[in-house]
């Protein structure tokens, strides 16, 4: 049985071989879909016949956004921390051993009831693709439970036993990376498809990140990256150098590692929650996009540096302070994020590709940055 979404004022569907622009924009739009496969997509006017038509009554239509970096598998609360910061403490690598500790302590529901939780807030907010990494384990058996429990609720699961360092390997950290890259991913590789390390000023230098992202790809884990956050550093050269699919937070930048991800298939995947969060200096989007490299927005949501599940609000402060453009930014928390998790079956409308469709409840995906802080997330079905 198929059902014929029609009378969409404007569908975004990120196919420029179908609408204008970078955002294959259609004014007057209809979709048919199919369970979850997208059978048609064109104007209103052309609709094929359907068992069933629901009327979105001239609102936007877009892609599911695809959140491709986010940690959801943690317990505790670090408010004090948070309020520390905003008056005047700087953020540190550290403060995410205090997670830890926490999530040890936790039961197994605990922990797979926030994530839960959490998801379904993604969802409130147009999320249908979402990314999700282990890393507050930091031992083989809270490393392995963690991806255990983020594989029940997505294909798209992270190993990043490299986080930080233990507390009990602050002396021996090369004892801990041959930790990460032996009995650890032995443990965890079953339940991961990607292999993540945090390679920044108080986490893991570059020969650390490239020996466990090796590890993790001699397993078959795909490579990703948290580079150059905190300050400038090799990661995101590293991350083009072993083809990550991402190379995530790219906040201090040279110009060298913008042309080496200009040239490559590395997607630079902002996180402006964290730098919101955080109080620090956003990350240069337009050099990025004016360079021709792929840029990806996504939530970064933990319990540290950026503790929102919004997709909108990252797109609100994109367009606002970090002078993408509303369908850049768009762009960006859809297909940029489909890309950066290396698939192409989501984050756009075309026949074939997932039935992942959100109402925004205004005439224009623009009301998202224009109305920030404002719920525009409808159903359709
Ligand atoms: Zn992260």
């Amino acid at each position: 049985m198929n059902t014929l979404l029609d009378n969409i004022g404007l569908l975004v569907t990120n196919d420029p071989s179908v609408g204008a622009g970078l955002t294959g924009e259609i004014a007057d739009a209809a979709v048919l879909v199919d369970g979850d496969v997208i059978r048609w997509v064109g104007h209103s006017a052309d609709s094929p016949d359907a068992d069933t038509r629901i009327d979105l009554e001239r609102r936007c239509v877009i892609p599911g956004f695809v959140d491709s970096h986010s940690h959801l598998i943690f317990a505790g609360d670090r408010t004090a921390e948070f309020t520390a910061r905003m008056s005047g403490q700087a953020y540190s690598a550290g403060g995410i051993r205090t997670t830890v500790a926490a999530t040890r302590a936790a039961s197994d529901d605990e922990l797979r009831r926030r994530a839960k939780d959490l998801v379904a807030e993604m969802r409130r907010h147009g999320t249908t693709t979402v990314e999700i990494k282990s890393g507050y384990g930091l031992d083989v058996t809270n490393e392995a439970r963690s991806l255990r429990i983020a594989r029940e609720l997505t294909t798209e699961t992270t190993y990043i036993g490299a986080h930080v360092v233990p507390p009990e390997y602050a002396d021996n950290p090369d004892g801990y990376v041959d930790l990460v890259c032996g009995e650890m991913l032995d443990a965890c590789a079953p339940h991961a498809k990607w292999i993540d390390v945090f390679c920044d000023r108080g986490a893991f230098d570059a020969d650390q990140a490239r020996t466990v992202l090796q590890a993790g790809m001699r397993r078959g884990l795909m490579p990703r990256l948290h580079a150059n956050q905190l300050e400038p550093g090799p990661g995101v050269q590293l991350a083009v150098e072993v083809d990550a699919a991402s190379a995530d937070h790219c906040t201090h930048l040279s110009d060298a590692d913008i042309d080496a991800l200009a040239g490559s298939a590395t997607v630079a995947t902002l996180l402006p929650g964290a730098e919101f969060s955080t109080r620090a200096a956003y990350p240069d989007a337009r050099r990025l996009i004016d360079a021709g490299a792929t840029v990806a927005l996504a939530t970064d949501c933990n319990p540290g540096s950026s503790y929102t599940s919004s997709i909108p609000f990252c797109i609100a402060i994109a367009v606002r302070d970090m002078r993408m453009t509303p369908a850049e930014a768009v762009w960006a928390a859809t297909a940029g994020g489909a890309r950066a998790l290396r698939r192409d079956d989501v984050g756009v409308l075309r026949v074939g590709a997932n039935a992942d469709l959100v109402a925004v409840n205004a005439p224009s995906y623009v009301h998202l940055a224009y109305r920030p802080g404002v719920q525009l997330i409808g159903t359709i079905r």
